[in-house]
């Protein structure tokens, strides 16, 4: 059993953005800039928030952080999107969801300009995905190619079983996992809420994609020997053992999976870190795409 490790994976990735980045720059390119919206004081939000502003500084882009209280309206949002989308130095936007309930997250997703759609979120991205034309790949989903990549994991005929139908990592990913491209060309079952009989089909799958949002849901028993595991899962449960009193896991049962698996992803230093690969490499590419356009 091999770890597929995403600390280790997302520093060597990072390393070529920053080279990359640093090139565009001496052939006259723009300073990559990624601009971040938070709304409200949730803690895991802030978490996420502070960590891709990091990686911006660690690669070199400038980054813009705009934080708003809860009781921000709507149109207050929208304006200030629609201010970003008409900033020429700015490649990227992102606004962290979750987003308070009286915002509704597909007119803000909705309201960024696809050429700034970093996050990969939008309906116009979404679709040219779909249909295999160059666009930003949402970040999770990315992420996990690039780590897939990484570790030479050829994809090419596997069963993939994706546990989640969420925009933003569970159906993507199944369409990815199953376009004609590397990684790709698999046959993916793609699994929700609403499936019966769920280990007798993870059971077959070559590999598991896990993203339900459950702490430790998929079970050793649903797991096939030699079967490659990645958690996407980032959930909080209690341990007294922690000065915080809680740690972080997976939707997957680690210790009890991991030795089944070729591969197999920790949480955390797994999927989260390949995630803001996933979001850096498609701001690089915005800037890249912005310099030759303006
Ligand atoms: P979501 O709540 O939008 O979707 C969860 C999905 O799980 C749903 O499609 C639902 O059908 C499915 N599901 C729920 N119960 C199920 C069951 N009993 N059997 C089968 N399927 C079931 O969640 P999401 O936004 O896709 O996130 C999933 C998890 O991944 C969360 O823990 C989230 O925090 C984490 N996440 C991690 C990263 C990262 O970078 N590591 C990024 C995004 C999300």
């Amino acid at each position: 059993m091999q770890i597929l490790d995403g600390t280790a994976t997302a520093a060597h990735i990072k390393e070529q953005i920053k080279k990359d980045a640093e090139k565009m720059i001496a052939e006259g390119g723009k300073t990559p800039h990624l601009a971040v919206i938070m709304v409200g004081q949730n803690p895991a939000s802030a978490a996420y928030v502070g960590a891709k502003v990091r990686t911006c500084k660690e690669l070199g882009f400038n980054s813009t952080m705009l934080h708003f209280e809860t009781d921000i309206t709507e149109h207050h949002l929208l304006d200030q999107i629609h201010q970003l989308n008409n900033n020429d130095d700015v490649d990227g936007i992102l606004v962290q969801l979750p987003l308070p309930e009286h915002i509704s997250p597909d007119k803000v997703i909705n309201s960024i300009s696809p050429l700034k759609d970093v996050d990969g979120f939008h309906p116009i991205t979404q679709g040219k995905m779909l249909l295999g034309q160059p666009t930003f790949l949402p970040a999770t989903p990315y992420g996990i190619l690039l780590m897939l990549e990484h570790y030479n994991i050829n994809t090419d005929g596997m069963h993939c079983v994706v546990i989640g139908r969420s925009n933003i990592v569970g159906t993507p990913m199944s369409i990815l996992l199953s376009r004609n491209g590397k990684p790709g060309n698999a046959t993916v079952t793609l699994c929700h809420s609403r499936t019966r009989n769920l280990s007798d089909i993870t059971i077959t799958a070559d590999l598991i994609v896990a993203a339900i949002g459950r702490p430790k849901f998929v079970t050793a028993d649903m797991v096939r020997e030699g079967a490659v595991v990645i958690d996407v899962g980032i959930n909080r449960i209690d341990d007294a053992s922690k000065k915080s009193g809680a740690r972080l896991v997976g939707d997957v049962d680690f210790d009890n999976v991991a030795p089944l698996c070729s591969y197999i992803t920790p949480v955390p230093k797994g999927v989260g870190p390949m995630t803001i690969c996933g979001l850096m490499k498609n701001t690089l590419e915005a800037a890249k795409m912005h310099a030759y356009v303006n």
